[in-house]
């Protein structure tokens, strides 16, 4: 597995998106991701999945430390005293004493971000939380974040796909040494029908989906949380380290 290095971390660069799985769903896609070696899961108060995914790393042989996992405060538990008492029912239903990401899922005009941050320095302070980022965070939103915080903003988790143009703020990310998490990689599935993926793809013996990771996993700073429920998609999904898109592909892809 490559993984995205900064801060003195090592982010495997593919994991697995978890929404909108819940219960043994979810246990099961988490288990089978496991076995066939994710070691990164992504998760968040919202999807009410945290009990499920606790279960499927605590059942499983993988240890706890070699699984790199974020979950996500909700939008409406960023005040400080509500940031404390949700995180640590996070921690309970995850049935872990910490967790390596902790982000703020979505910018909430009605809470200063200085407080939600500081919370997350005490807490990284604490030990029960190793990293601090944000999700759908605009490039204005990000500078506020950073100033606010003690410690770097390891990542801001966003929307991008082939479809999906993110140059600014992925610029803005590699210049402020913040990686860019892809969330719905996959156009939500849509891009498994992509004509011209799936002709990049036939070269290398890949399907349309693995060309659009691919094409994330060889941007700087990038890596990618595909969601997938079903062993044929969790398999297809992480078998994307074997071959490689010249400049050219990287390029008919940034076209679509
Ligand atoms: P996605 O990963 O782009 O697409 C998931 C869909 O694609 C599922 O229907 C899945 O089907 C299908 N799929 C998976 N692998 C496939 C393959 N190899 N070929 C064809 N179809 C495939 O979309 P997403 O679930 O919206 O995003 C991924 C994750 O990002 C979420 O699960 C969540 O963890 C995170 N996310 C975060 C935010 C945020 O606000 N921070 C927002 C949205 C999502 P099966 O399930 O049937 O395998």
């Amino acid at each position: 597995m490559e993984s995205v290095s900064l801060h003195g971390v090592n982010v495997p660069a593919l994991g697995l998106g978890t929404w909108p799985m819940t219960g043994t769903q979810c246990t099961e896609a988490v288990t089978t991701a496991l076995e066939f070696g994710y070691r990164h899961v992504d998760t968040a108060q919202m999807y009410d999945n945290e009990d499920a995914i606790g279960t499927a790393i605590a059942d499983s042989s993988v240890d706890r430390d070699d699984v790199f996992v974020t979950t996500k405060l909700l939008r409406e538990n960023l005040r400080r005293d509500d940031a404390l008492a949700s995180f640590q029912r996070s921690l309970e239903r995850l049935g872990t004493e910490y967790v390596d990401l902790l982000l703020i899922h979505a910018p909430n005009p009605d809470v200063p971000i200085d407080e939600t941050i500081a919370v997350m320095n005490r807490l990284q302070d604490e030990g029960s939380v190793r990293h601090i980022g944000v999700s759908n965070f605009s490039i204005a939103h990000l500078q506020a974040a950073v100033a606010a915080s003690e410690t770097p903003i390891l990542t801001n988790q966003v929307l991008y796909h082939p479809y999906r143009d993110q140059s600014a703020l992925l610029e803005f990310c590699r210049d402020n040494e913040i990686m860019l998490t892809a969330y719905s990689p996959l156009a939500e599935g849509q891009i498994a029908t992509d004509e011209t993926l799936a002709e990049i793809g036939a070269t290398y013996d890949k399907t349309a989906a693995q060309v659009a990771l691919r094409w994330l996993l060889q941007q700087e700073q990038v890596s990618t949380i595909p969601k997938a429920s079903s062993r044929e998609h969790l398999r297809e999904n992480i078998d994307v380290f074997d071959f490689e898109l010249t400049d050219a592909e990287m390029d008919r892809i940034f076209a679509l």
